[in-house]
């Protein structure tokens, strides 16, 4: 069989060509073909944008926006290393600041909503590690409210609303103002069962006091 030469028009190196076909330009394992075909449809591409033209890959994503978004589903879940990065540069590029600061401008409202859920998000995390929002100021203002189990002002305790042995947090939202004793007769309980349990016991008749 007739065997012939030619040298890769990508990497250049001499490869061989056997039977009589047209003759090949690329050689058969290095993705040189691969590249000269991206390179190839970059410079069209760039041609479309530079005239203002839609690009054929544009008007896919036009023509199937569900599976445009699928299909970036996808790569970002498979290359979260990557996507992480390429945001990271573009946060932090000049014009990525710059596109930044209009969008805020233009959209203030969801701008401030955004900031908030960050805000969020960042208390979110503080409260991982047992180091949850209770200031010192929460807690002068808990130490001057009165027992909500009975309105006494002395020997006043923190209390857990939902009990931390139940699942409840130590955040401000779940703190209150009680007595020793109310809250020694609360102990793990949740309110609704501590005050239903006061109910039953007042609407008990009193205890016989056995005669000595
Ligand atoms: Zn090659
Ligand atoms: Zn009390």
């Amino acid at each position: 069989m007739k065997t012939r030469t030619y040298t890769c028009q990508g990497c250049g190196e001499v490869c061989e060509q056997s039977g009589r076909g047209a003759p090949r330009r690329f050689c058969p394992e290095k993705k040189c073909q691969q590249k000269a075909d991206a390179a190839r449809s970059k410079k069209y591409n760039d041609r479309l944008r530079s005239e203002g033209k839609e690009t054929p890959a544009q008007r896919w994503r036009k023509n199937n926006p569900e599976r445009a978004r699928e299909n970036d589903r996808h790569k970002r879940a498979t290359n979260p290393e990557l996507y992480r990065e390429i945001n990271r540069r573009k946060a932090s590029s000049v014009t990525g600041r710059a596109n930044r600061k209009a969008w805020k401008e233009a959209n203030p409202e969801k701008a401030k909503e955004i900031s908030r859920q960050g805000a969020a998000r960042y208390r979110a995390r503080s409260t991982q590690n047992e180091v949850f929002y209770v200031t010192r100021k929460d807690l002068d203002r808990l130490a001057r409210t009165p027992c909500v189990g009975c309105g006494s002002t002395e020997n006043l305790e923190l209390d857990h609303i939902i009990p931390v042995a139940r699942g409840g947090r130590h955040s401000i939202g779940n703190l209150q103002s009680l007595c020793r004793s109310c809250n020694a007769s609360k102990n793990a309980r949740l309110n609704i069962e501590w005050r239903s349990r006061a109910q039953q016991q007042a609407a008990r008749p009193p205890r016989q006091v056995r005669a000595a």
